[in-house]
């Protein structure tokens, strides 16, 4: 009876949630200018009810009662029960005085990043980073005691993960990284990097991209594309998943990329059980798995040369004049191209690693107190000339790029980079299973490889944590080497043979 009472509960919050998830889309897509500020009200007063909805006392004495659900530790029943206690502990123990502070403290702290980033001027940033920093030092105590300040934190996005377990990976990725990026840049060749700014109508590509989305399985009775200034994907409720995307007439990647990546996300969000909307059975894993479904859609299908094989006769259709003194190898090697650049959105699929990586480290350091934020500019710039061989002109295009910290998200950053590593891993592993994927993916067929991440890692929902996941279906927990055995092969397209 208390499962029952616990689960009644929070399909309630799934619905709540749902409705403030679609008068955000809204807000973030068609709703006029002038109807903000009730809008504002409106979610306000949803995410009060939201808030005592998800700490409602009751919700314990549930959790106790319902004690050990026994059986299979990956049963829906099992996963609710574990994942919503270990949701409601965490909660619990974190103050709520201290949370008011640092909702007080990262309202401010965006402003004053917004002001900062605008008039290049780090120091009249640094005093609101600094009450952020201590303040999630604070939080990362009051959660702990853990081996490092910054474990409670990285929790958050990517349950289980740890500093110590993270750390190893992420920095193995970048030290074997950094040469070859190095090696691309000095004495690569470079592609026909002009054959991507060239006139593409914007029409013309949302019909490209929407067949695309539609044709890896991105289901559109399900789900709808539209455009916002910032791309999203929001699944709103069971079998309504929304994506956006945003078109530039003299740049095809953006677009483009953006819409396989957002797709990604949307196909996970199709693939959870829509019986279980809301619950653990049926939620997402966590960030990192999320951006692995992205990345493996974007970079390691989306990139690939066998899906331009099937792909690149209706884009020169699709533009007509455009491409046609373009091959297909000159294609293939433009949308892979890799420079190193000082911007995290802007960078190529490689050198983006490196841009998380030094965020992770200087981020791990802001919180054992090794680095203070004084010397925050100059420890970015040196990593940048370290890792990817540049030094940012100013913190405008520095340290003051993201929001990031300013909203006060310290351990978001490596759940992207983590993405990757999941993406990697999976797709060697369906590729075992699935046989020849290039000859599928020329032949337009992306069926089998949506399926296998349907029953893999979608439909399972929360059964199993991030690192559990990766071992149980590709046999090896988190480790960097497939994604290096796809960073060669995108080496080698530019004439850089590493090993
Ligand atoms: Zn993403």
């Amino acid at each position: 009876m208390s499962y029952e009472r616990l689960i009644a509960h929070h399909r309630e919050l799934a619905l709540l949630s749902s409705v403030a998830a679609l008068l955000e889309w809204d807000e973030r897509t068609l709703m006029p200018p002038a109807a903000g500020p009730y809008r504002a009200e409106q979610l306000t007063a949803l995410a009060g009810m939201i808030h005592r909805r998800r700490t409602d006392p009751a919700i314990g004495e549930w959790l106790d009662a319902a004690g050990d659900v026994g059986g299979d530790p990956a049963s829906p029943e099992a996963t609710n029960v574990r994942e919503l206690r270990r949701a409601f502990d965490k909660e619990s123990r974190r103050p709520a005085e201290l949370v008011e502070r640092i909702t007080r403290a990262t309202v401010i702290g965006q402003q004053r990043w917004q002001a900062a980033r605008a008039a290049n001027d780090f120091a009249s940033f640094a005093p609101s980073l600094e009450t952020i920093v201590a303040l999630r030092r604070e939080e990362s105590a009051a959660l702990g005691p853990t081996e490092h300040p910054y474990d409670p934190l990285l929790d958050d996005y990517e349950p289980g993960e740890t500093a110590a377990t993270v750390g190893p990976v992420l920095r193995e990725l970048r030290d074997e990284l950094v040469p070859i990026v190095r090696a691309i840049a000095d004495d690569g060749r470079p592609p026909r990097r002009d054959v991507l700014e060239r006139r593409y109508a914007p029409d013309a590509q949302a019909a490209f991209a929407r067949d695309a989305a539609a044709a890896i399985g991105f289901d559109f009775d399900a789900g709808r594309l539209d455009t916002s200034a910032h791309p999203f994907c929001s699944g709103v409720a069971p079998r309504d998943c929304r994506i956006t995307t945003r078109y530039l007439e003299r740049f095809f990647s953006g677009a483009f990329f953006g819409v396989l990546h957002e797709a990604g996300h949307g196909i996970y969000e199709q693939g959870l059980d829509p019986d279980a909307f809301g619950l653990p059975a049926g939620s997402a894993v966590s960030l990192g798995i999320h951006e692995s479904q992205s990345r493996l859609w974007e970079n390691l299908v989306g990139r690939r040369r066998s899906f331009w094989e099937h792909f690149y006769p209706t884009l020169r259709a699709a533009f007509p004049g455009t491409l046609d003194d373009v091959t297909l190898d000159e294609f293939h090697a433009a949308i892979n191209d890799v420079r190193p650049s000082l911007i995290r959105v802007e960078a190529d699929e490689l050198t983006y690693n490196l841009h998380i990586l030094l965020r992770f480290e200087l981020e791990c350091a802001l919180m054992t107190g090794d680095l203070s934020v004084g010397d925050l500019p100059g420890a970015w710039n040196d990593a940048m000339a370290r890792d990817l061989g540049i030094t940012p002109p100013d913190d405008t295009n520095g340290v003051l790029q993201d929001i990031h910290w300013g909203a006060g998200l310290v351990g978001y950053f490596p759940t992207y980079a983590l993405g990757n590593v999941f993406a990697s891993q999976l797709f060697e592993r369906a590729a075992v299973e699935l046989g020849d994927l290039d000859a599928q993916f020329a032949a337009g067929e992306f069926t089998p490889l949506r399926d296998w991440l349907r029953v893999h890692v979608h439909r399972p929902g929360q059964a199993r944590p991030a690192r559990a996941l990766i071992e149980h279906v590709t046999g090896t927990p988190p480790a960097p080497d497939a994604l290096l055995r796809h960073v060669r092969d995108v080496a080698a397209l530019h004439g850089i043979e590493s090993r």
